[in-house]
């Protein structure tokens, strides 16, 4: 039985989380079907790494014909665009794509870390931690529309005090919000580091998610990062940098074979222009089209499949809303 301890008094059916995900238009409880866990709709990361990485209104509609399309093919339920502010992230157009679509999308608050903004430089932990509270209770800016996780991260220099208030106040949040935490890592083996500060704070790390962790050299690192009850990312899905796609399939189902199903999220990271289907990429399909095969392929069951792109997903995402189990002051 999946141990979601403020998703208490939710039903419970063969194992599969009833929990409600907050879309950027309001609380749903989703039907079983697969869920993007780390996707851009919306992105702009050209300040460093070129024009081609920058989502913006000018793919709004190809964007949405992608989206349609992978719905349309393999049922795709929700999607988690997992840009924040500073990062192209633009609610506004990911309510439109989620309405144009008829699916259900994430948007995430937080802070970018390359570079880290001047206004997380500047304000306290207890500022930042007010910022993001208000974007998943009471709306983005002047609009209604809300944030249902949490995206922090580090550079790829050694985390230090910046990131660590940024840590801090991302894992106050959380445990006021009951939002779960995505990261970000630049380099995988600072996962441990972040767990070590989260959980430090206070939170549960069952509803933490650590993500990249594909890229980690060495497998037993993975390992320690579940130990502790996180969710492993396996989400640069179709990434030309790093290891090949059959390579990251063996790196799943090495995971499975040492009882990680459960812990596991696959998802492509798309945020390039060249990814998306009109330009020729594979697009939000990725996972499903290109990925999935390779771990039928290797002798993983619909079962185990479905855990990894439903279950675990929901499981993520869902809101915990028992304050009372951790003390909190309101
Ligand atoms: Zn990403």
């Amino acid at each position: 039985m999946f141990l979601c301890w403020a998703c208490e008094g939710l039903s419970f059916e063969n194992e599969r989380v009833q929990g409600l995900i907050r879309t950027i238009f309001g609380d749903v409880e989703l039907s079983d079907g697969p869920i993007l866990a780390h996707e851009h709709l919306q992105i702009d990361l050209s300040h460093n790494k070129g024009e081609d990485n920058v989502l913006s209104l000018d793919e709004e509609s190809v964007i949405i014909d992608d989206l349609r399309y992978v719905k349309d093919v393999y049922g795709l339920q929700a999607v988690a665009d997992l840009s924040v502010p500073g990062g192209g992230r633009n609610p506004k157009i990911l309510a439109r794509i989620s309405q144009q679509v008829g699916l259900h999308v994430i948007c995430a608050t937080g802070f970018y870390w390359d570079t880290v903004p001047d206004i997380a430089i500047k304000n306290s932990l207890a500022a930042l931690r007010d910022i993001m509270i208000g974007e998943i209770t009471r709306g983005i800016g002047e609009t209604d529309l809300r944030c249902g996780t949490i995206k922090i991260g580090t550079d790829q220099t050694e985390p230090s005090g910046i990131f660590e208030k940024i840590f801090r106040a991302a894992a106050a949040a959380s445990i006021m919000t009951g939002t779960s935490i995505v990261t970000h890592t630049t380099e995988p083996e600072q996962a441990l580091w972040q767990l070590d500060v989260l959980e430090d704070a206070g939170v549960d790390l069952s509803h933490v998610l650590i993500s990249h962790l594909h890229k980690m050299k060495n497998f037993t690192e993975i390992l320690k990062v579940a130990e502790r009850g996180a969710f492993i990312g396996i989400d640069q899905i179709g990434f030309k940098k790093g290891p090949t796609i059959e390579q990251v399939a063996d790196i799943v189902v090495r995971a499975i074979d040492n009882g990680l199903s459960n812990q596991l999220i696959l998802s492509s990271d798309i945020a390039r222009k060249s990814r998306l289907r009109a330009n020729g990429g594979v697009g939000y399909a990725t996972s499903f089209s290109e990925f999935l095969p390779l771990l039928r392929q290797r002798g993983i069951s619909e079962t185990q499949i479905n855990v990894m792109m439903s279950d675990n997903p929901r499981k993520i995402y869902c809101i915990r809303n028992d304050l009372t189990k951790v003390g909190i002051e309101q």
